[in-house]
């Protein structure tokens, strides 16, 4: 007879050429839930499109181990997407997205179910200290969150990664959200329900490498932005006005000099200063424009947000 707290758990683990990491990632999910006799666990591996060995270990790693399937996307998509094929594919009653790197320690997973059962519907996994994170990520981050969250309607939670548990309710409302480009993080906040907590330390990197460098990361940022604020576009009315009302207050000091003290020489120099400095504001406000109209333009595309190539489901 099953007992009455019983949990099945989908973990969500999108994999890019990590084959060094599957094995000891799987290790570790053992050494953990091997002593939880009430939580059944499902592991959705996302491969997404790793050109390495990662397929052929998942599927060696699966014929022994039916806890495990396989979602192969026809190629990379990158983390957002295949997140997204994972919630998709997940059955359980609460979802777990996880990084195979376990720089995301799966001891907290049982802390989350805990939490959950006390009648929380997401718990989030808050990053306690960085200390595996460079000096670089870490401020950008710090400054990406301070941006984001004076702007954008919806605060993103502060040191909170994709790591988290999700009730069933919130995993089927994300799955309404329509969008193509999806920035997980923001998403996540924004459907909301009861959120609370457990804290945890991020740890290094078992294997490989990471797959986000600097301009990867700029880009998330870019996304990040653009998906939850139209502030940047709104932004040069209120630039547009400052700027007119000095220039205007500019030609009445010009005017009024030229009266009482006559013509003076033309600045050259004060002329290059406008027009160049002018130029580069409008470039600005163009580019924004188009950071937009781009993500627009794709989004109007509805294109689907992956491919699969083929589901590898246990043998049962
Ligand atoms: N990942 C992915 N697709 C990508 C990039 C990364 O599925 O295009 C996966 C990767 O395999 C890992 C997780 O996302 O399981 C987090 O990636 P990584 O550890 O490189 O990011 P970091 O921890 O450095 O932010
Ligand atoms: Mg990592």
């Amino acid at each position: 007879m099953p007992l009455i707290d019983h949990v099945r758990v989908s973990l969500i683990v999108p994999v890019f050429n990590e084959a060094q990491a599957i094995g000891l990632f799987l290790a570790r999910i053992d050494e953990v839930f091997a002593r939880e006799a009430d939580v059944s666990l499902e592991m959705i591996f996302v491969n997404d499109g790793s050109t390495d060995t990662t397929l052929e270990q998942l599927l060696a790693c699966q014929a022994s181990d039916s806890r495990i399937r396989i979602v192969d996307l026809s190629r990379n998509f990158g983390k957002e997407a295949a997140l997204t094929a994972g919630l998709e594919a997940a059955s359980g009653q609460v979802v777990v997205p996880i990084d195979v790197d376990l720089q995301d320690p799966p001891e907290i997973i049982v802390q989350m179910i805990v939490r959950w059962r006390d009648g929380f519907e997401v718990v989030l996994g808050h990053r306690v200290s960085r200390k595996s994170d460079t000096w670089a990520k870490k401020t950008s981050a710090n400054w990406f969150y301070r941006l984001h969250n004076k702007i954008s309607d919806q605060p993103l939670p502060e040191n909170v990664g994709d790591f988290r548990l999700m009730d069933r309710c919130v995993v089927d409302a994300l799955l309404t959200l329509p969008e193509s480009r999806r920035f997980m993080k923001g998403l996540f906040a924004w459907v909301g329900f009861r959120t609370t907590h457990v804290d945890y330390e991020r740890s290094e990197r078992i294997a490989g490498e990471s797959k986000f460098n600097g301009w990867r990361l700029w880009n998330f940022a870019l996304e990040g932005i653009t998906s939850f604020s139209t502030d940047p576009l709104k932004v040069w009315t209120y630039m547009g006005l400052f700027v007119s009302v000095i220039s205007f207050a500019f030609a009445m000091f010009i005017v009024l000099r030229t009266l009482f003290t006559g013509v003076d020489v033309p600045g050259y120099a004060s002329l290059m200063v406008a027009v160049t400095f002018l130029g580069g504001l409008q470039l600005i406000g163009i580019g924004v424009l188009g950071e937009y109209l781009g993500r627009t333009y794709i989004e109007s595309k509805r294109r689907p947000i992956f491919l699969v190539r083929r589901l590898y489901n246990p043998k049962d």
